[in-house]
């Protein structure tokens, strides 16, 4: 790490890979990050998932984009600097990073160990640090973070495919957990096999639970039986298929990118069955009430999880042998991946590879 100043004023030069406009396409992006604070860890960042949220970002989907956008928020790296009063890391601790890099530390959600829901969150990637400053995420050489947001990664744990972990994996755990749809025996759907559904059936399955996966891709059938073990696969365009389903289920997590109908998600749920929403279209989705009436059913939401969920499900993966499925590529791929990342052509996660950040001179 350089001790001179650089580009936007902050000592360490970084380097990474950056979306200028809501084209969809990244470029080479140089920039600089702050120096370690005394409660810091600086990073070198080794893997970085792509998230259909940054796809989001990229596209300035949500409205919320202030270019340039440096994507990533599922960062696993190993640590090579630590700030005087950090406790929980020494230099040479593999790590990760996820959706948050801040929060108020004094509201009640951060009081709960809920930093998620803190009003005050700061993304990682595309927020503003309490500076004014703008986030840059993990599709970069180098990561600076409070170590409240870092998270240890096990020794076991495979830092490629356990990158995903860091948003795939806490966003389904942490609803599982929190709706009660984590006792063995239970029978819970999943919707849309991408990178959330299929770590989701995986976390599931490690809960002793019943898993269906609901997918508008019927090629993706066999692979979800034979491989990651589902119990049964559902097409959602089919309506003999969803009819014979209707009423079986306790919950439903819902990793659906985009517009939907939730009308027959609603129709598969048992009585007080519950159906959550983590997946994030642009738009508002179409809710009916009275198939909520009459079943007193239940639909929530969930983001990510608070750093203390986050720790314990790594933890619970590593010990389960948890890990996502990953097409590890080169950085300068990564817009090829964009591309089918939006068509749902993944299986079921792609990973920048470190070797190729360097920027062309
Ligand atoms: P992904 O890998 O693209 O998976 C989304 C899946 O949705 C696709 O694989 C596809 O599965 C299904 N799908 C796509 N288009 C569809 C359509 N028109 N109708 C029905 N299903 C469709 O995305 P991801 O990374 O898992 O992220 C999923 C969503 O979760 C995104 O909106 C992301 O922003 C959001 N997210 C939220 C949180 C949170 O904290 N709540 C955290 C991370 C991500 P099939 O081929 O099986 O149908
Ligand atoms: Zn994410
Ligand atoms: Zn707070």
């Amino acid at each position: 790490m350089a001790a001179k100043s650089c580009q936007d004023g902050h000592p360490a030069e970084a380097f990474g890979w950056a979306a200028r406009d809501h084209s969809g396409v990244l470029s080479p992006f140089k920039f600089s990050r702050r120096a370690t604070g005394e409660k810091d860890v600086a990073i070198k960042v080794l893997f970085c998932g792509i998230c259909h949220s940054d796809l989001h970002m990229i596209k300035n989907e949500w409205g919320i984009s202030s270019y340039p956008v440096v994507p990533g928020h599922e960062i696993v790296g190993q640590v090579t600097g630590v700030g005087s009063k950090v406790e929980k890391f020494k230099v040479g601790d593999k790590v990760g990073v996820g959706y948050m890099v801040g929060s108020c530390q004094s509201c009640d959600s951060c009081h709960d160990d809920l930093e998620n829901y803190c009003p005050e969150t700061i993304v990682t990637s595309g927020g503003k640090y309490h500076d004014g400053a703008t986030t840059y995420g993990g599709f970069s050489d180098i990561m600076v973070a409070d170590e409240h947001y870092v998270i240890r990664i096990p020794e076991n744990l495979p830092l490629d495919a356990g990158a995903p972990l860091l948003c795939a994996g806490i966003t389904v755990y942490s609803p599982l957990k929190y709706y009660g749809l984590d006792k063995p025996g239970m029978h819970v759907g999943v919707v849309g096999l991408g990178g959330l559904g299929h770590v989701a059936v995986k976390f599931a399955k490690a809960m002793g639970i019943k898993v269906t996966v609901i997918s508008t891709s019927p090629k993706k059938k066999q692979e979800a039986l034979e491989h990651l073990g589902a119990h049964s696969f559902l097409v959602s365009r089919d309506p003999d298929q969803m009819q014979a389903a209707m009423g079986t289920m306790d919950g439903i997590i819902d990793t659906v990118s985009t517009m939907h109908p939730l009308f027959p998600l609603i129709g598969l749920l048992k009585t007080q069955g519950k159906l959550v929403l983590v997946g994030a279209p642009e738009k508002p989705l179409e809710l009916p009430v009275f198939p909520l009436i009459t079943g007193r059913k239940i639909v929530g939401g969930s983001s990510i999880g608070g750093i203390k969920e986050t720790q314990e499900m790594i933890d619970f993966a590593a010990k389960n042998n948890i890990t996502a499925d990953v097409e590890v590529i080169p950085m300068d791929y990564v817009n090829t991946a964009l591309e089918r990342l939006s068509k749902s052509d993944v299986r079921y996660r792609f990973i920048q590879f470190p070797a190729q950040w360097n920027l062309p001179q």
